[in-house]
């Protein structure tokens, strides 16, 4: 459920009229609606209220927007980081520094001990390790700190999620975590590390999941390690569940509910006597947010006519990284229908949200958005062929912010230097 609907004939966020904010801001631009990221937030709350001890960490890679992380920390959201500058914007936007967990494969050195110096030498809440040498440097560098730092092993569970190649993370030719048959002797060198409090496991096998079977076989193989671990003499505190829930970009997509998945976790996790950690992103920020765009003009083609508009692969890249779907509907739909192709302005043919597609016949000067743009939109945005880098818009009841401004070209070419010696 969102909160983007027409009323009179004009698609609106909440209480904003979109024409307004495209008259006010410009095209293209991506709006958010603040009512929506609330409702997500709570419903996957919600929906894990069987499970008695969990903590919540949006990962923010999803959408890192301050405003966004703001709203979310408000409803008591701690932060999924994957880097050090995506740390900087949790602990910029008030999130506090105990609540944020470091992910990611590639994390270096300097940016293990910013995490441990994060909030005045406290640290961070947890680091996610991916790697046994990653294990070794933090513990050297905490040590070195007189610290111990808080860590789980992350592993591979080699389940295939069932999703887009591209996104898909658990299987064990994929980058991420450690093979779970390596992971009890790893874990028992690494926990012997008087640097590091290694105080559980973490999982996330992808992204975009449809299906639960996959997430409940990981996580059944992961509640076997525990017990193994356990076994073997190790305070297993923390098991961290990943992200991965999916959401409905088409109309007649069905995705399974935080309620369903809620219900599955606390079914199979019963009796884990662990804090579980979970890492939603897409499933909190997907239909939250929208990129509104003006149609350019309508180009004559063979088959089906281009409508060329003012978004391109640049500030929405997930269908041409991804072959994604977005829905595309007209601000002010006049009823009739049309078959098209949809296109942005970039010089790449890639550049093509969909193919073919019946959609609300648009104009030239026509507004349209793509839906479910909330997560993987903005913050995958370049600024490729010299294109401004695109604006964000929260809207909350009736008022609207802008929470990103348009950099535009001139801001960019200002940062670029042309040496003297030519
Ligand atoms: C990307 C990512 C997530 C979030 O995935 P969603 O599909 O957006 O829920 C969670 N955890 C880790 C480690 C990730 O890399």
């Amino acid at each position: 459920m969102d909160h983007f609907a027409h009323r009179d004939g004009v698609l609106h966020c909440e209480d904003v009229a979109l024409p307004a904010i495209a008259e006010a801001v410009g095209t293209p631009v991506y709006v958010y609606s603040a009512a929506t990221f609330r409702r997500h937030a709570r419903v996957f709350r919600e929906g894990l209220a069987g499970v008695p001890r969990k903590h919540l960490a949006y990962a923010i890679k999803a959408n890192p927007n301050l405003a966004v992380l703001r709203l979310l920390a408000d409803e008591g959201y701690g932060a999924d980081v994957v880097s050090g500058g995506e740390m900087a914007r949790a602990l910029a936007a008030g999130m506090p520094a105990s609540e944020i967990v470091f992910s990611g494969v590639g994390k270096t050195p300097a940016e293990l001990a910013r995490g441990l110096d994060a909030n005045n030498g406290g640290g961070i809440g947890q680091f996610n390790l991916e790697l046994e040498e990653e294990g070794e440097v933090l513990a050297a560098l905490a040590a070195a700190r007189g610290l111990r730092a808080p860590a789980v092993l992350r592993v591979n569970p080699d389940v295939d999620a069932g999703t887009h190649a591209k996104i898909s993370t658990g299987r064990k030719e994929n980058k991420f975590g450690v093979p779970i048959d390596q992971a009890p002797a790893m874990f028992a060198r690494l926990a012997a590390l008087p640097g590091l409090d290694l105080r559980g496991v973490a999982i996330h096998i992808g992204s975009q999941l449809g299906d639960l079977a996959p997430l409940e076989a990981a996580y059944r193989r992961i509640g076997q390690l525990v017990a193994e671990l356990r076994g073997a003499g190790h305070v297993i505190s923390h098991v961290d569940l990943g992200g991965g829930l999916g959401v409905p970009y088409k109309p007649d997509d069905t995705m399974p509910s935080p309620a369903a998945y809620g219900a599955m976790v606390a079914r199979v996790t019963d009796g884990w006597d662990a804090e579980l950690m979970f890492e939603p992103g897409r499933v909190i920020a997907g239909n939250a947010g929208v990129l509104l765009t003006r149609v350019i003009w309508v180009k004559p083609g063979v088959v089906h006519p281009y409508v060329i508009v003012d978004a391109a692969m640049n500030d929405l890249a997930r269908p041409a990284l991804y072959d994604a779907w977005h829905d595309f509907v007209a601000v002010s739909p006049s009823g009739t229908r049309m078959v098209a192709n949809i296109a942005g302005p970039v010089c790449e043919s890639g550049d093509t949200f969909a193919m073919g597609r019946d959609i609300d016949a648009v104009a030239s000067g026509d507004l349209a958005v793509f839906r479910t743009a909330g997560a993987y939109g903005a913050t995958m945005a370049s600024t490729y062929n010299s294109r401004a880098l695109v604006p964000e818009v929260l809207v909350d009841g009736d008022r609207y912010a802008v929470v990103a401004d348009r950099v535009t070209p001139e801001t960019l070419i200002a940062a670029e230097r042309v040496p003297d010696w030519l």
